[in-house]
């Protein structure tokens, strides 16, 4: 019996993590190819050799933090496993910091409902892409897929509420509201708040400090859902670093139902990997005016991701941007700028009649790099006074505005738009869905959201700056 941490710190000692593992514990006497006991945090359990090579692997791999994206890519596709091979579930939830949309999430959680769990549980452990088992239980199982830690609680139908709940967390959360209702299971998260004497408070805002006050005085808002977004209005094609063409785009926004939708490429100084040259706008054009009358149910509008240079001007001259449906400007390249210089540069592009949208205002690359230090207070209040939208952007990587500065900006009377950035066709409606679960971080209802209004809407509010 080796536990696992005494395990690690002797592998780490020998730097043996990326060699062959067996081979080295067995050479140098650490342990024997049976049976171990694994201890992961305050998890322990007795593992076969598959499960620790699985749990060693796992920690050899390249720790790089788990993202929100990726986090919910493997939840996913382990969902879709489980509903494919594992009968005994009626259906399963991702649960944890996942379903909270937080963008670091510590953990994978899933949680099944069954009338039977063991029966669950050991088909679960046997499915295809399960790698390893780290720990079972009649009605838990910790399993390896894709390389990452998996831990799937299965409940009856009676009791599924409580664990999904339970498990959704946070726990100061849990806590409170288990203190209100007192010990009892529930079937659904609804009946449970409303045994607390409470209304329902969905996972994306149980983080925030005055949720539950919220709750209990009954104010808890209709906050932004997927059936209230009528069309995207951030995109990239072929023109400049996007992955399909304008056409593919435009047929899958058409297939999601979108009302309308932006073309919205980098322009000529963005450091993406191609950019639109003044020649290559116009041919865009041509290209969309053709798209136009093939699709006349879809609403195809021409705009730009603008960059915003050094000294607070656009890299596009006014006449061309002036000539698009939409503009939208971007601080992508910080230019060794602080915090105040980067808040001058913001607040020029925000006071520009033709930029309608600031797109991923704070920049940030999630689990990489922190959103820019700038006056949010400052840009919250110019956007609001310019009548300028400021983006929640639903690309994996940028997240941004994030859960808290959402809420503060749409507080102080922003508009935003919810976009998906979208770099590939088949990624439009998850990187909505994640723009969607941020903005809910942040407590954003319909109302505050440009893209909920129908298209004249949004042409309103388009020509109103640039009047
Ligand atoms: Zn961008
Ligand atoms: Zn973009």
């Amino acid at each position: 019996m080796t536990p696992l941490p005494f395990l690690l710190r002797g592998l780490r000692e020998l730097g043996a993590l990326s060699l062959s593992l067996e081979q080295t514990l067995v050479r140098d006497g650490i342990l024997t190819l049976t049976d171990f006991e694994l201890a992961v945090g305050e998890r322990r359990a007795s593992v076969g050799a598959q499960g620790l090579r699985a749990a060693v692997s796992m920690l050899a791999a390249d720790r790089a933090p788990l993202t929100l994206g990726r986090a919910s890519d493997i939840a996913d596709a382990f969902s879709a496993a489980l509903t494919a091979g594992c009968p005994e579930l009626i259906d399963v939830d991702v649960s944890g910091e996942v379903r909270r949309f937080e963008q670091l999430p510590r953990e994978l959680l899933l949680v099944g409902r069954s009338r039977h769990p063991p029966g669950a549980v050991a088909s679960i452990a046997s499915l295809p892409g399960v790698t390893g088992v780290l720990h079972r239980t009649g009605r838990r199982v910790i399993v390896v897929f894709q390389g990452h830690e998996i831990d799937v609680r299965v409940a009856t139908p009676d009791e599924y509420g409580t664990v999904l709940f339970t498990t959704t967390g946070p726990a100061a959360h849990v806590v409170e509201i288990h203190r209100r209702r007192g010990p009892r299971m529930s079937a659904s998260e609804d009946e449970l708040y409303s045994q607390a004497g409470l209304t329902y408070l969905p996972p994306e805002v149980r983080s925030a400090p005055d949720a539950i006050e919220a709750a209990v005085r009954g104010r808890v808002p209709t906050f932004v859902t997927r059936a209230d977004i009528r069309g995207d209005l951030h995109m990239h094609t072929t023109f400049s670093d996007g992955q399909n063409s304008v056409r593919e785009m435009v047929d899958s926004c058409a297939a999601l139902g979108y009302e309308y939708m932006a073309i919205s490429d980098h322009s000529e100084h963005a450091a993406a990997s191609r950019t639109l040259t003044l020649d290559l706008l116009e041919r865009q054009r041509e290209e969309i005016a053709r798209l136009r009358d093939e699709y006349p149910r879809l609403a195809i509008l021409h705009g730009i991701e603008a960059d915003i240079l050094p000294d607070g001007s656009l890299d596009c001259p006014d006449e061309i941007l002036a000539s698009l449906d939409v503009v939208l400007a971007s601080l992508h390249e910080r230019c060794g700028h602080d915090g105040k210089r980067l808040t001058a540069r913001c607040l020029q592009a925000l006071r520009h009649p033709l930029v309608t949208i600031i797109t991923h205002p704070a920049n940030q690359l999630v689990g990489r790099r922190a959103g820019y230090d700038m006056d949010y207070a400052a840009i919250y209040e110019a956007a609001a006074a310019t009548g300028t939208a400021l983006e929640i952007d639903g690309a994996p990587g940028h997240l941004d505005l994030d859960g808290g500065h959402a809420r503060e900006a749409v507080t102080n009377g922003v508009t935003v738009a919810i976009d998906s950035d979208c770099h590939r066709a088949r990624s439009l409606e998850r990187q909505m869905q994640l723009g969607i679960g941020t903005a809910r971080r942040g407590w954003v209802e319909p109302r505050h959201v440009l893209n909920t209004r129908p298209l004249r809407e949004i042409r309103a509010f388009v020509a109103q700056k640039r009047a």
